[in-house]
This record gives structure tokens, sequence and C-alpha cells, in this order.
């Protein structure tokens, strides 16, 4: 991480788990850790979760995002949420493009390019979400898939847009397995990431945007990943939902 240019994130994604009563008295007790100053943390919830855990969470810095949005922002979309309903429940980030959307739920680089667009429109900071399956990786072209689909997913940005974006590197077969990339895996794909971007956008862009890892991170690998100097923080799937090791995850990237 490298905060004289950019924010150390860490965000918990909760998916499918935790009813709204649930998620109150959980993010309750992730309280304490509004005296942290020196991360921007953020709970990533299910949309139906969303203003239980704003409730408890108000008057603290920590932030509500969602893990998913529409492109439009009203219509015909039966089950979907727009971003102006996320805004008007003060949520602040939206995950784009988790790799169990593309594979369940048919999103594809181009979706994932307009909900990110409609997110900036709309007010809120996509995390937009990157990974090679392990396919991929044996193959050797990590690097090919992943600028392919920064590519395609920053298209038609301003460089003032592309200051508020996240990005998260998941490998896909580091989510949910227990298999996490080694600190000088993960950190090659991260700076990989941020000279994709300065190729596009120049230097002083490239070094404002936060860079994330996500893959089984938890309270004993999170600081050598953190620690990675193009590394600015987690996003944290199964152990955001155990209080002490995200509260741990978030020490770590003191
Ligand atoms: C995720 O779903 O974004 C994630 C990183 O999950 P996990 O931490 O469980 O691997």
């Amino acid at each position: 991480m490298d905060r004289r240019y950019r924010k150390t994130i860490v965000a918990g994604n909760w998916k499918m788990n935790l009813t709204p009563s649930e998620a109150k008295k959980f993010a309750a007790s992730l309280l304490p850790l509004n005296s942290v100053k020196y991360t921007h943390i953020a709970l990533c919830v299910p949309a139906i979760d969303i203003p239980a855990v704003t409730k408890a969470l108000k008057n603290s810095h920590l932030a509500v995002g969602a893990q998913n949005c529409h492109f439009e922002e009203k219509g015909a979309f039966t089950g979907e949420v727009s971003v102006p309903m996320l805004r008007d429940l003060n949520v602040k980030y939206v995950i784009i493009g988790h790799s169990e959307r593309r594979q369940y739920f048919g999103e594809t680089d181009e979706t994932v390019n307009k909900k990110a667009l409609a997110a900036l429109a709309g007010g809120l900071r996509p995390i937009i979400c990157v990974g090679e399956t392990q396919e991929q990786r044996d193959a050797g072209v990590t690097e090919e898939v992943i600028k392919l689909q920064i590519k395609l997913a920053i298209k038609d940005m301003t460089p003032a847009q592309i200051r508020r974006i996240t990005v998260a590197y998941e490998p896909i077969w580091a989510i949910g397995t227990g298999k996490t990339a080694t600190p000088e895996d993960a950190e090659a794909v991260c700076k990989f990431i941020r000279a994709t971007l300065r190729s596009f956008f120049g230097a002083r862009v490239a070094r404002s945007v936060s860079i994330l890892y996500g893959g089984s991170m938890n309270e004993k690998n999170a600081k050598a990943l953190m620690q990675q100097p193009d590394i600015d923080g987690g996003l944290i799937g199964g152990a955001s939902l155990k209080a002490d090791a995200f509260t741990a995850i978030v020490e770590a990237s003191k």
C-alpha cells in the first residue's frame, strides 16, 4: 500500500449471507472498528440488508456497499436494483463483476462496463473485480486475461472517473477455496493492473487508484499481502463474516 497517493480500503463481501435481523446485529458488533482512521472500511451486504446495516452503522465511518446494481436507472427489470435506489439508502460502494456474478448470472465484460459507468454517473464508487481462472494461470495467460478485463471494464471512462474506481484483483482459483495467492504473485498482478491503467491514463491517475487483493484473505495472510506496494487493501469474503477475523484484517492494514 502507498498512502501518499491512494486510500487503503478493506471491504467485506457478505455474499448471500445473513438475514436483515442477523445483519443488523453483526454490523453493530463491528462498530469498535469506528476508531480506525488509517483505512476505509466498507461492508458490502445483500441489498435487502442495506437499510438494517445502514441503521446499525449510523454516525460511524464504516461505509455500506452493495454487491451488484443494474445499469439502467429504472424500468422493466424484474428483480433488479438500480443505482439511484442504492444512493437513496446512503450506499457508497458497489461491487461490480464479481466472479460469482460472471459465472452464475451471465455478467460479461460489457455489462461490467455499463454497470461501472452507471455507478459512477449515479455517485457510487464501483469496486471492479477482475481475475483469472486456474486454467488461464496454468496456461500462462494471466496478464492477457487481466489486461482485457480491465480495458473493457473501463471503456469510455474519463480520467476523473478512473480516480473514483477501485479495482479488486480476485484470482478465481483463490475465492472461497482457502488457496491464497502468494504476496509476490498477488503483487505481480496488482502491479500489472496499475501499469495497464498507467498505459491508458498516465502515472498520476494510475497511482491514485486503490487496488485490492481478494481470495481467501484471512487474519494470518493479510499483513504480508497488504504490505506489498501495489496492494491497497482487501476484498474479503468468508473472513468478513467473522468479527474477530475481519477486525484482525483491518488491523493488519495499519
Ligand atoms: C470474495 O468473494 O470476494 C472473496 C474474496 O471471497 P473469499 O475471501 O471467501 O475467498
